[in-house]
C-alpha cells in the first residue's frame, strides 16, 4: 500500500518536491549555523535595545537587550531563526556569554556618557537551553563585575519552559541571581504551561505578557480576558507586569487603566542600536513618554 502511494505520488511529482523542500530546509539550516558560528567568533553580533515604559509615570525604566545578525552572505537574519539554529547546534552557550557581557557593557558605557549612573535597566534573554548547559549564574556574576555594575540593572528573562525541564536547577539558578540582586522576568507569559505553585515559590519579580495577547486585546474579547487575568494574578502574587506588543496609543492607555506597570511595543519604540537608544532615553528621561 505505502509502496503504491510513493509510486503514485512519484507520478505526480510529489515527493521530488517534498525532498527538495527537505533538501533546502538541511541546506539553509546547515548555511545559517555555519555563518552564526563564524559571526559569534567574529563578533559581528549586535545587540538592539527596545525601550521599557514605566505606564503610569510614562518615565523609560529600561531597555530590552535583543540580538541582531547582519550577514554578508545571508543579509539579516531573524533572531527567531538564529536563536532556534544557536540551540540546536550548541552556540546559545557563547551567544548567551555574549549578550550578558555585551548588555552590561552598554550600561557602562551609556553611564560613562552621562557621567554619572543611568537609571535604567537592560533585561537579557535568556534560553532554556542555555539555562541547562551554562552556568548562567557565574555568566552574570563575571559581566557585572567586569562592567562595574550592579546587579539590579540587569533583569534576566526567562521562560516557563525553562522551569519545567529541571524545577530543581532552575530554582537554584534564580535564588543566585537573587543574591546578585538582579531582577527575574517570566517572558511571554500565558504561552507555555503555567505553574501557578512555580509562580508563588520562586523568587520571580515580573510577568511579561506575551505580545500574541497584547496586541488584539481590543478586538478580541479572549485575548482581553488572559490580560485582565495576568494582571490579577500578578496582583495577588505580589508582581511587577510588563505588556509587550503595545502597538498603538489606544493600547498604550488601556493598559494605563487596567493598571499595567510597564509598557513595551512600537507605539513606544522600536528596537534600536546602543548609541541611539541612550539618545532616546536623554531627550526624554524627565517627559512623560505614554
Ligand atoms: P522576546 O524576548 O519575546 O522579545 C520581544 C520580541 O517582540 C522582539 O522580537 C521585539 O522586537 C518584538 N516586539 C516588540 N514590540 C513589538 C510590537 O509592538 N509589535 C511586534 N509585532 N513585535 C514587537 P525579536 O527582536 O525579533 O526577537 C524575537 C525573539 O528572539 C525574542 O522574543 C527572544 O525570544 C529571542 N531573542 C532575541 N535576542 C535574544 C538573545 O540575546 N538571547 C536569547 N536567548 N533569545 C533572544
Ligand atoms: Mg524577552
Ligand atoms: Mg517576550
Ligand atoms: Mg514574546
Amino acid at each position: 500500500k505505502a509502496q503504491a502511494a510513493v509510486k503514485i505520488a512519484k507520478r505526480s511529482g510529489k515527493v521530488e518536491i517534498y525532498r527538495n523542500g527537505v533538501l533546502k530546509e538541511a541546506q539553509r539550516r546547515f548555511s545559517v549555523e555555519s555563518r552564526l558560528r563564524d559571526a559569534l567568533a567574529q563578533g559581528e553580533l549586535t545587540l538592539a535595545f527596545q525601550p521599557l515604559i514605566h505606564l503610569q509615570t510614562g518615565e523609560i525604566t529600561g531597555f530590552e537587550a535583543l540580538a541582531r545578525w547582519e550577514d554578508e552572505e545571508l543579509g539579516h537574519v531573524s533572531p527567531v531563526e538564529f536563536i532556534a539554529v544557536a540551540e540546536e547546534s550548541g552556540l546559545i552557550t557563547s551567544l548567551g556569554r555574549w549578550a550578558a557581557y555585551e548588555a552590561a557593557q552598554a550600561l557602562s558605557r551609556w553611564d560613562a556618557k552621562f557621567g554619572q549612573p543611568v537609571p535604567v535597566g537592560v533585561n537579557v534573554n535568556l534560553s532554556p537551553i542555555q539555562m541547562a548547559r551554562d552556568d548562567v549564574a557565574s555568566m552574570f556574576e563575571e559581566s557585572l563585575r567586569y562592567s562595574g555594575i550592579s546587579g539590579n540593572r540587569l533583569t534576566a528573562e526567562l521562560t516557563e519552559s525553562a522551569i519545567i525541564a529541571d524545577p530543581e536547577k532552575a530554582r537554584k539558578l534564580l535564588f543566585a541571581l537573587k543574591d546578585l540582586h538582579m531582577p527575574i522576568a517570566m517572558d511571554d507569559f500565558g504561552t507555555g504551561y503555567s505553574n501557578l505553585a512555580s509562580l508563588h515559590s520562586l523568587p520571580i519579580d515580573i510577568l511579561k505578557i506575551d505580545r500574541s495577547f497584547v496586541t488584539s486585546m481590543l478586538e478580541d474579547r479572549d485575548k482581553e480576558i488572559m490580560v485582565r487575568t495576568i494582571l490579577s494574578l500578578a496582583e495577588s502574587l505580589g508582581l511587577h507586569v510588563t505588556a509587550e506588543g503595545i502597538e498603538t496609543q489606544e493600547l498604550a492607555l488601556a493598559l494605563q487603566n487596567l493598571g499595567c506597570w510597564q509598557g513595551q511595543g512600537y507605539y513606544f519604540a522600536r528596537p534600536m542600536p546602543e548609541g541611539e537608544a541612550f539618545d532616546y532615553w536623554r531627550a526624554r528621561w524627565n517627559f512623560e513618554t505614554v
